[in-house]
């Protein structure tokens, strides 16, 4: 398989660094809201890559933490709870959002990955790695907070992997206690960030001389990565904007904590979901939520079968007219396995053997999701092969895709509408409209709807 790597700017082979196994980080959400379908395609990606991996043969050791203790879900508990002491506060807080979240990951057929920690739950190896970065001369206490040492950090390692850096800029002795900043100001960032008033804290044991406060948000990544997968592992994931500052500070931790150059092998980032040329943000106010596109009629798995038609590394126009179109294609898919079974017993044929294996191609190469939902069409169009043996491969298919499409209940369609289909393709065939004609409306005496789209005909049952 061969992927994109952020870190050397190129598509690059994959191999695991250990025997068969792949361990994979994905960076997971703040839970201080609703996930936004933009965040969610970073997940959705995720899961087709870990899903492409296990295809391939590969064995998956998939993480994804929950970040529940940063800038974010301190300033929104405290507002929606001020009667709460801080502490309990955040974790009321969180845990709502949390479960909000797993539920809309299930509802996209995103499987759970297999370990899934919460930054408040790490904080004991939190702290012994900031204390690891003191101990190795990159961190320093200033105020009751504890910072990295940037400066000192350039001077011996690369810092700059993922993004291009002038170092000219730099302020010498500025520090920075936001989580996110931009390139532009760069300065030496927060492990450990002091307590204020009304905040929850923990204890932390620095030299003997204890620091009440919180962990910055990068060094969460940098614990839950090194105590579920260790360094270096094989790949990073997460959406395009954590390139910069988180992604560039976790390498940056990881190497000033382990003395390791080399802490993440593939960094593999997703683009951003557009709405009208903007990025969907909860900033900007132009958002929707799992819940919105419900609201509306769709189902989640509309929204997945639409990020499957981006490549992950282009950005995605969101539109109403986008989903519906993804829709359409969808329920398309959903009625041709509704109407038929995939018991038929032949062997794989040469043919079908040849849409399997450009799957796999579209697959390997970079995860090309567009391609390979080419390649379902085109094996669905193939008149040369039988309905049941299509059926078989698009569950086979499925397995990546992650549509749902084994779940769909088989409808039982009548012998005699089976009969006057196939008598009509025949006319259709030569051509012979009115006859063909005639038998549609035969068709929809016997209670069901036909549709010409230009994948072939469509079947729908007509509601009593
Ligand atoms: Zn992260």
């Amino acid at each position: 398989m061969k992927f994109f790597n952020s870190i050397n700017r190129q598509k690059e082979k994959f191999k695991p660094i250990k025997d068969n196994l792949v361990r994979i980080y994905s960076c997971g959400p703040t839970v201080y809201n609703y996930a936004h379908i933009g965040n969610l395609r970073s997940f959705i990606f995720a899961d087709i890559l870990q899903r492409s991996l296990k295809f391939n043969n590969y064995q998956v050791k998939w993480v994804m933490n929950i970040t529940d203790v940063d800038d974010k879900t301190i300033r929104d508990s405290k507002k929606q709870y001020p009667e709460l002491k801080p502490m309990i506060a955040l974790k009321k807080f969180t845990q709502f959002y949390e479960k909000a979240f797993w539920q809309d990951l299930e509802k996209l057929n995103v499987e759970k990955p297999d370990f899934t920690p919460q930054a408040t739950e790490t904080i004991d190896e939190i702290q012994k790695i900031i204390y690891q970065i003191f101990q190795n001369g990159f961190a320093y206490e200033k105020d009751r907070s504890v910072y990295f040492d940037l400066k000192k950090y350039i001077k011996k390692y690369k810092y700059g992997w993922l993004v291009k850096l002038d170092f000219s800029k730099m302020k010498v002795g500025q520090r920075i206690d936001k989580d996110e900043y931009n390139k532009e100001n760069f300065e030496d960032f927060a492990l450990w960030k002091g307590k204020k008033l009304g905040e929850p804290s923990w204890d932390f044991d620095f030299q003997g001389k204890i620091l009440p406060g919180r962990p910055g948000w990068h060094i969460e990544c940098s614990a839950m990565s090194h105590k579920y997968l260790g360094f270096p592992f094989d790949i990073h994931t997460g959406g395009i904007d954590l390139k910069f500052p988180h992604h560039e500070n976790e390498i940056a931790q990881n190497t000033a904590s382990f003395k390791i150059e080399k802490s993440v092998n593939f960094f593999l980032h997703n683009e951003y979901v557009l709405v009208k040329e903007k990025k969907m943000s909860k900033s900007l106010n132009n958002f929707y939520t799992l819940r919105d596109l419900e609201k509306n009629g769709f189902s989640p798995l509309d929204y997945r079968y639409l990020c499957l038609g981006s490549h992950y590394q282009n950005k995605m126009n969101f539109t109403w007219q986008a989903l519906k179109s993804a829709k359409n294609s969808l329920d398309e898919l959903k009625n041709f396995i509704q109407r038929w079974s995939n018991k038929d017993k032949k062997t794989i044929t040469i043919r079908q053997n040849k849409y399997q294996e450009l799957f796999l191609k579209a697959i390997r190469d970079n995860l090309n999701t567009p391609e390979a939902l080419a390649v379902v069409w085109k094996m669905i169009r193939d008149q040369k092969i039988n309905n049941q043996q299509k059926v078989k491969l698009l569950f086979k298919f499925d397995t990546v895709l992650g549509l749902g499409l084994r779940n769909i209940q088989k409808e039982k369609i009548p012998k005699k509408i089976i009969k006057l289909l196939k008598i009509r393709k025949e006319y259709r065939k030569s051509k012979n409209w009115a006859e063909a004609d005639k038998i549609r409306k035969e068709i929809e005496k016997n209670g069901y709807l036909l549709e010409d789209t230009k994948r072939g005909d469509r079947l729908i049952k007509k509601e009593n």
